[in-house]
């Protein structure tokens, strides 16, 4: 086997394993809890859960989508995020060289922004038990990358722009529009791509967050007090800056070229 599909299929097989961690974190973590100790159980019963019964996608199968002990249905979300990581990671292995710091970062940003998206959706929440590390993550590859200087001032500003968007948005409306975390997680997104990216991805998350906001708000009974998680569009708008911000600042140039 080729060096390049042995590394695929090994990121795969490291993705699903950290899918399944995944799972605990996005359990855990926003309800303030160790994601270290105790080690996996049951989030019914409690009963830990041995290692035979742990194994990614296929556990979930042969117990019939139920704890064995107490027999209470595990959600479709445990195998969703074992596969979907072990997707995601094989996919980046699949396009970008695994000795690179590219490779690394991309690891790193996908599976944090994946891990935060299904928190947001489930919880509301952004904890900062994730962004903080991730902002600091963010800012060492960057050094490492040498654009410091630029990630420390996107961080910076990504946390400043969203402050003052909600402190007008409260002041007009005396409603809570963001989330704290929402800042938090801008300033994640400016400490790994630097400040470069903020424009881009404040334009295409609110743009599409307005819009599919809009359309869950019509379809919902809750009417206008239906909350809505932000993180989702801003992590979708991260992952696009930084996989494709050449392609998008080369369009752009050429658009403007032809005005
Ligand atoms: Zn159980």
């Amino acid at each position: 086997m080729d060096l390049h599909l042995f590394s695929v299929l090994s990121f795969s097989i490291l993705g699903l394993l950290f899918g399944s961690f995944s799972n605990v974190c996005v359990h855990r973590i926003p309800r303030g809890e160790s994601i270290v100790s105790p080690g996996s159980q049951c989030p019914n019963c409690h009963t830990a859960i041995a290692w035979y019964d742990n194994v990614p996608v296929f556990s979930w199968l042969y117990l019939g989508r139920k704890c064995r002990h107490c027999a209470l249905p595990i959600t479709w979300r445990y195998p969703f995020l074992e596969l979907s990581m072990g997707v995601l990671w094989g996919l980046i292995a699949w396009y970008i060289p695994f000795d690179s710091l590219y490779f690394a970062q991309a690891i790193v940003l996908v599976s944090l922004l994946w891990i935060l998206t299904l928190i947001d959706l489930e919880t509301f929440l952004l904890p900062n038990a994730l962004t903080f590390p991730g902002i600091a993550l963010g800012l060492i590859f960057a050094w490492q990358a040498g654009y410091v200087l630029d990630a420390a001032i996107g961080a910076i500003a990504g946390y400043a722009i969203f402050w003052l968007v909600a402190k007008l948005f409260f002041l007009a409306t005396k409603r809570e529009g963001m989330g704290q975390g929402d800042f938090k997680l801008l300033a994640m997104l400016g400490a790994f791509m630097g400040w470069q990216a903020l424009p881009f991805i404040i334009m295409l998350s609110s743009f599409t967050g307005a819009i599919i906001g809009s359309i869950a708000l019509f379809l919902s009974k809750k009417g206008l007090r239906a909350e809505i998680p932000y993180g989702p569009y801003l992590a979708v708008a991260g992952v696009i800056w930084f996989f494709w911000s050449a392609n998008i600042l080369a369009w752009y140039q050429y658009y403007l070229g032809l005005q």
